[in-house]
This record gives C-alpha cells, sequence and structure tokens, in this order.
C-alpha cells in the first residue's frame, strides 16, 4: 500500500486503492491487452452504464467479469445464485456463460439499480434466464434449506453483498450448493485492507467490514467441508469448492 511505484509516487498510500497489482499499469496492461478486446458488446454497454452512476465502485471489474464467465463454462454450471446484483456487471458475466436453459437466482435489497442493467440484459437475449429477488438474501436462504429438494441443487454461487453477513451465508449455502460445487466469496482482500496496521488511514466503510473479512477469510481457511483458492482478482475473491 505504502510503496512506491517505479515513477516514485505513492498512489498506493491509502487503502482502497482498486489495483492489488504491483502498478496500475499493470492493471491497465491486462484490461487493454486481454479484457476488453475480448469483453461482449453488452458488458462493454452495461460497464459504461454502470460508470456513470454514483456508486459505481460496487461494480465487478472488467477482468473479474471475464474470469466468472471462464469458471462457470469451465465447471459447466447451470443452476446459479447470485447474492449482490448491483447494476448486473457479474450477473450479466454469469448469465452469458450459462447454457440457454440455466437459472440464476440473484437478489438484491435494491431492485432500482438491477433496473438499470435489465434492458441491457434483455437486449443481449440472457434474461429468461434470471429469477431475481428483491430483499435481503438470508430469509431466502433460510426459506429454501426448509426444503429438501433445495439442498445440494446449486453448481454456482457468488457472494458480493454485506461482508458482516458472509459467515451466515456460508453456513446455509454449504447445504444448497452440491458436493463439487463452488461458492465464490468477493471482495476477500477488502481493498487490501487485510495486510494494513490498524492506524493506516481508510475509509470509514473499510474500516468497519474489515474484521468480518478477516474472520470470514480465517473460517474459510479452517473449514473441513471445503477446499478453498484465494485469488487476487479484483477485490481479491475466495474460490470454496465444496467437497462433503
Ligand atoms: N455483483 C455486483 C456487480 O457485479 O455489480 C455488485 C454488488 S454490490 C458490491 C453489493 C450489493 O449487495 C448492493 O447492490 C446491495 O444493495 C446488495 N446488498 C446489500 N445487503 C444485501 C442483503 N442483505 N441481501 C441482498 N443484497 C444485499
Ligand atoms: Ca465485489
Amino acid at each position: 500500500m505504502a510503496s512506491e511505484n517505479q515513477n516514485g509516487d505513492r498512489r498506493h498510500q491509502e487503502v482502497g486503492h482498486k489495483s492489488l497489482l504491483q502498478s496500475d499499469a499493470l492493471y491497465q496492461y491486462i484490461l487493454e491487452t486481454s479484457v476488453y478486446p475480448r469483453e461482449p458488446e453488452a458488458m462493454k454497454e452495461l460497464r459504461e452504464i454502470t460508470a456513470k452512476h454514483p456508486w459505481n465502485l460496487m461494480t465487478t471489474s472488467a477482468d473479474e467479469g471475464q474470469f466468472l464467465n471462464m469458471l462457470l463454462k469451465l465447471i459447466n454450471a447451470k443452476n446459479t445464485m447470485e447474492i449482490g446484483v448491483y447494476t448486473g456487471y457479474s450477473l450479466l458475466a454469469t448469465a452469458l456463460a450459462l447454457p440457454d436453459d440455466g437459472k440464476i437466482l440473484a437478489m438484491d435489497i435494491n431492485r432500482e439499480n438491477y433496473e438499470i442493467g435489465l434492458p441491457v440484459i434483455q437486449k443481449a437475449g440472457v434474461a429468461h434466464k434470471i429469477d431475481f429477488h428483491e430483499g435481503p438474501a438470508l430469509p431466502v436462504l433460510d426459506q429454501m434449506i426448509e426444503d429438501e429438494k433445495n439442498h445440494g441443487s446449486f453448481d454456482f454461487v457468488f457472494v458480493d453483498a454485506d461482508k458482516d453477513n458472509y459467515i451466515n451465508y456460508h453456513k446455509r449455502l454449504l447445504e444448497l450448493v452440491r458436493v463439487g460445487g463452488v461458492i465464490a466469496y468477493d471482495n476477500t482482500l477488502w481493498s487490501g485492507s487485510v495486510v494494513a496496521p490498524p492506524d493506516a488511514p481508510m475509509r470509514k466503510y473499510i474500516r468497519y467490514y474489515r474484521d468480518f473479512v478477516l474472520e470470514l477469510n480465517k473460517a474459510l481457511a479452517a473449514d473441513p467441508r471445503i477446499e478453498i483458492c484465494q485469488l487476487p482478482v479484483g477485490d481479491g475473491v475466495t474460490l470454496c469448492r465444496r467437497i462433503k
């Protein structure tokens, strides 16, 4: 964070800097070489619309969108879930990766933002795969668990919502995802704050959720029911493969 780059400036001083890579130039290189040239037109359009929205910091980055899209194809995911939709960039990356009869249960407390992206998703011809549920996700998971037929029914879940609930989601999702299925927790490096000294300059919301992210990372590493892989993509994403 406080390291100087080749140009001698200290742009990484404040915790909350977007790129976790050595330099912004390296991140730009990835985007311009491998991501933007292959980004589907609809995702580009949604990314540009979202960039104009005041909360655009929340969106999934284009490189992570590409990663999710590839991952879903690699595991042949069909029945999926997303907790935390915002304008739908990761949702669209998911919808484009699934087969025509694939499904995404998408949940967010805010429908308005989802509706910003919805016309683009519709135009891309993938809206029929999405079942959007407005409201907090936790009660929906509890309700689903009550019905045995939902147990082990999901191939993939992307969790990108209220970080203070990730542990609660994890308890429930382990019942809902099939053995061999994947739960991906987003923002597990929390803008690099997971290694910041307590007195480091940090935005308020970064500081608030930091302890929850630290607890989650410890809990996932100690959980014998999953295999894990924490990747420095986007703001850090931890893949959990259910093994029992
Ligand atoms: N995946 C999104 C994307 O690619 O743009 C970004 C999601 S954004 C980081 C987090 C979202 O979680 C917000 O849209 C917020 O409304 C939603 N959220 C917060 N608390 C929630 C809850 N309890 N249940 C469902 N969604 C919630
Ligand atoms: Ca995120």
